[in-house]
């Protein structure tokens, strides 16, 4: 979708994923939030949580958008358990934090005692197959 900025356009591809114009693996929907699997994976069923209102932080959103975050958050990281009771939440804000899409999204990053797996150079393209049994296995209620 295209962003007004300042008079320039800015595409985001959350948004497109929001509106059904770009494709994503999604796991819960609700009025103001969605999460989707992440296309990168760090490790086995890493999840974004993000709200369906455009802003590149939480610093950004109204109340009300944040509340609904974090709930969806508490819901997508109860989900995360079934597959390991352990996981990491991450939210990278800004360019130096290492963020790249800049509309606000928590990493929920499921852990199975690997190595430390954010320094991982390499990180494999989520491949179909497994994201079926992801979705299958996250978005039931
Ligand atoms: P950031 O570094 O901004 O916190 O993380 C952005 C995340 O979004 C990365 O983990 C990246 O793999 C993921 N990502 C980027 N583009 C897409 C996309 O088009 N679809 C999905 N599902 N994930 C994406
Ligand atoms: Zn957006």
């Amino acid at each position: 979708m295209a962003i007004p900025d300042g008079g320039k356009v800015t595409a985001c591809v959350f948004c497109d994923i929001v509106a059904r114009r770009a494709p994503a693996w999604i796991v819960y929907e609700d009025a103001t939030t969605l999460a989707f699997l992440d296309i990168f994976p760090f490790t086995r069923g890493h999840q974004l949580v993000i709200p369906k209102r455009h802003g590149a932080r939480l610093t950004d959103l109204p109340f009300d958008d944040q509340m609904a975050l974090i709930r969806s958050l508490d819901e997508v990281c109860r989900r995360s358990e079934r597959l390991s009771a352990d996981y990491n939440v991450a939210l990278n804000a800004g360019a130096r934090a290492g963020q790249i899409v800049f509309h606000v999204h928590f990493h929920v990053i499921p852990r199975y005692g690997e190595a430390n797996p954010f320094r991982s150079t390499s990180r494999a393209p989520l491949a179909e197959a497994e994201a079926r049994s992801l979705v299958a296995e996250l978005s039931r209620t």
